[in-house]
């Protein structure tokens, strides 16, 4: 039985920023991050447009990381739960 609570929300939450993300994009390694830290990843590197995952090491181009569209769908899905549904759904 797993409760879905606030707590168990880890599966929305950037490996960097430790917050649930707003804007989940996923690299071609697979790894996803909130935009906000892409955006910082790629303005670290010396060329323009590309950056590396943090997790893996990978190199990415900035053309190649999209939206992770499933994730943002579930976050927006658990926020738009109301708050006593959220403490007691169990999945
Ligand atoms: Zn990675």
């Amino acid at each position: 039985m797993f409760a879905l609570t606030r707590e168990s929300l880890t599966w929305a939450v950037c490996p960097v920023l430790h917050a649930v993300m707003k804007e989940p994009h996923v690299l071609p390694c697979g790894h996803t991050f909130d935009k906000k830290v892409i955006r910082r990843l790629v303005r670290m590197r010396p060329r323009p447009a590309s950056g590396v995952c943090p997790l893996c090491q990978k190199k990415f181009k900035n053309r190649d990381v999209v939206l992770n569209y499933a994730l943002l769908d579930a976050i927006k899905w658990y926020k738009s739960l109301p708050a006593m549904i959220k403490s007691s759904i169990d999945l």
